[in-house]
């Protein structure tokens, strides 16, 4: 802006730019005052953002552990203009969305439950996963603070995990708040997995629910369960076969041609369950599709992967220069593997307890292969090579009949991929019904609209799909229960049902 605008702009607005001519200062992220902190009895830990059933598991898990730890409420709208408000400007969509929730709480917490700012900032924590990007990501802790003091609460305490850089507790905190054990990990990896598993059948199981809303009701009982049972310290796989007993109970047809519709794109946005993506799972519900999201767990297996592809150029690279063995190297390789067994057993038990069969955790090689062609492996940011990947094996391996990736306003490589590299896979794939779509946070019309448009060609598909198989003159009831989950080349879960008999 030169300096003409400048005045012209200050004599509009009176002095909103005096700034302009003061001089700058350098940020700093410590509080410039020192903050006389409540002890760890009286701090109140505070996180969210994933599914609605994740971040209500989580909070029961890290309860059972003795944490004083709350989810913040789903992130809405306004916490999205909340984000705009006090954050930095060209950020991406999801940072205005996290960022926003947690200064939105903080507000209520100030204007409604009357209490003042010094004291929400002596005893609230706020958890969050970090990393080093190179997409914004890796300026998150960064944009908390920014927002966090220009809206009144300098000084609110951040801690982080960082899946690259280990833990964060922050300058301000000289006495680890939380304990960061494999305790903790392990209690919140259960969380998460549990979380995911039950949202799988919950997505498959809505659509043909024979009752409107009983589907949500036995997730509800059985969320109560689960909870009960980390808060109890029960038995979280015969908790899961418990599980399985309620969600028997509801009755479901199956045999409906519904499209099957896969949605990714940017990890937040395509898992949220919200304003962050206009409601895009229940919009298409609605519209009579069945999805599939994408589990927390392909993330997570993405970034220990992504952590073994890293130690082994490390390891390629030292190996040409020294001949002894680095012991880290050898360390880091086991906890690599300790983990990513953990996950896989957990899922599985899990899984099999509650009836789940016919989901598999994703073989990133296996994906990697797919996607190598597309995009150099080692670019990390964002959603790495899985974006790229689920399309091609969507396409090969018949799994939907329209894949939607959500790419979320201002984001970097979301658009890149979605704009640059998706564009050479649908040239080469020209069967592929694929649908890239823009989240802003405004404009829910427009996006609705494009969804709606994609989804007349994937309703198509999956009614010729239907409509080419022989239908048996005898049904069994079986195919209506949730437990039946044959595997074969139809993408459709009705085609699937009767191509099994
Ligand atoms: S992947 Fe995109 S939306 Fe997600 S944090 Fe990075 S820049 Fe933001």
């Amino acid at each position: 802006m030169n300096a003409a605008c400048n005045n012209i702009r200050s004599q509009e607005s009176g002095n909103n730019l005096e700034f302009i001519h003061k001089d700058l200062s350098q940020w700093r992220e410590a509080p410039p005052e020192k903050i006389a902190y409540a002890p760890k009895e009286e701090t109140i830990f505070l996180s969210g953002g994933l599914t609605l059933l994740q971040d209500r598991l989580i909070e029961s898990a890290l309860n059972s552990l003795g944490i004083n730890y709350l989810s913040l409420p789903n992130p809405d709208f306004t916490s999205f203009q909340t984000g705009k408000a006090f954050g930095n400007r060209g950020q991406c969509n999801p940072t205005y969305f996290t960022v926003g929730n947690l200064v939105k709480y903080l507000q209520k917490l100030r204007d409604e439950q009357g209490i003042s700012a010094e004291e929400i900032v002596r005893k609230y924590v706020y958890i969050t996963a970090g990393g080093c990007g190179p997409c914004r990501f890796g300026m998150y802790i960064t944009e908390y603070k920014k927002a966090l003091r220009d809206a009144g609460f300098e000084g609110l305490r951040i801690t982080a995990f960082e899946h690259n850089k280990g833990i964060y507790q922050g300058e301000e905190i000289a006495d680890p708040l939380i304990e960061y054990t494999p305790t903790f990990f392990i209690t919140l990896i259960k969380a998460v997995i549990i979380g995911d598993i039950i949202n799988i059948l919950g997505y498959k199981m809505r659509p043909y629910e024979v009752e409107a809303g009983s589907v949500d009701h036995a997730i509800e009982a059985c969320r109560k369960l689960v909870a009960d049972a980390f808060l109890q310290k029960k038995s979280l796989i015969k908790t899961m076969w418990q599980c399985r007993t309620i969600l028997e109970k509801v009755k479901l047809n199956r045999l409906q041609p519904k499209p099957k519709v896969m949605v990714m794109g940017e990890f937040w946005a395509s898992m949220t369950e919200g304003d962050g993506n206009y409601n895009l799972h229940r919009f298409l519900e609605a519209e009579g599709a069945e999805c599939i999201p994408q589990p927390i767990i392909n993330r997570l297996m993405l970034s220990l992967w992504e952590a073994e592809q890293k130690l082994h150029h490390n390891e390629t690279l030292e190996s040409e220069t020294t001949k002894t063995v680095d012991f880290s190297n050898v360390k880091t390789r086991v906890m690599l593997k300790a983990a990513k067994a953990a996950v896989k057993l957990y899922f599985t038990l899990y899984a099999k307890a509650i009836g789940l069969h016919d989901y598999h955790i994703p073989d990133i090689d296996h994906l990697a292969k797919y996607s190598k062609e597309y995009y150099t492996l080692e670019c990390e940011a964002g959603e790495g090579h899985l974006e790229v990947a689920h399309l091609v094996e969507s396409v090969k391996e018949n799994l939907a009949h329209l894949v939607i990736s959500v790419k979320p306003f201002g984001c970097m490589p979301s658009s890149s991929v979605s704009d640059g590299i998706q564009s050479l896979v649908t040239a080469r794939h020209p069967d592929a019904n694929f649908l890239a779509i823009e989240t802003s946070g405004e404009g829910a019309a427009n996006f609705h609209s494009r969804v709606q448009m994609a989804l007349f060609k994937a309703k198509q598909a999956a009614k010729e799909e239907y409509e080419a198989l022989t239908i048996p003159a005898h049904i069994p009831e079986k195919v209506h229960n949730y437990l039946y989950q044959p595997t074969n080349a139809k993408a459709g879960t009705a085609a699937r049902l009767i191509a099994s008999l």
